[in-house]
């Protein structure tokens, strides 16, 4: 069983038998099934799967960001997140663009790797 995900930090559930990294957090690992789970901090690296541009908030309080990008990002060590990618203007997003995490105000954010 996972104990609670550490705050401030990127971080993943990882198997501590098989060291394969998953996501969503579950009771057992999705590759091996073992139960010896622990939230590892990983590379932060990864790319764009699919991206879509939102260009009408869904309430008052995304207002000011309008347009942004959420996307599918494929991390590198396999798992795939749902996140906004920040620090690029929309039209720029690619599939494939690799991103690195950002810790922002939000959580996890992805922006394109230097
Ligand atoms: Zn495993």
């Amino acid at each position: 069983m996972l104990p609670p995900r550490p705050t401030n930090r990127f971080m993943l559930p990882r198997c501590e038998g098989c060291g394969k990294f998953h996501f969503y957090p579950r009771p057992a690992c999705p590759h091996c099934g073992g139960a010896r789970l622990a939230w590892m901090e990983p590379s932060g690296r990864g790319e764009v799967y699919s991206h879509s541009t939102v260009h009408r908030a869904p309430s008052a309080a995304f207002k000011d960001d309008v347009p942004y990008v959420i996307a599918i990002v494929k991390t590198d060590e396999g798992p795939h997140l749902l996140s906004r990618v920040v620090g690029v203007s929309p039209e720029k997003v690619s599939i494939g663009m690799r991103l690195r995490v950002r810790l922002g105000d939000r959580g996890p954010e992805f922006e394109p790797e230097a």
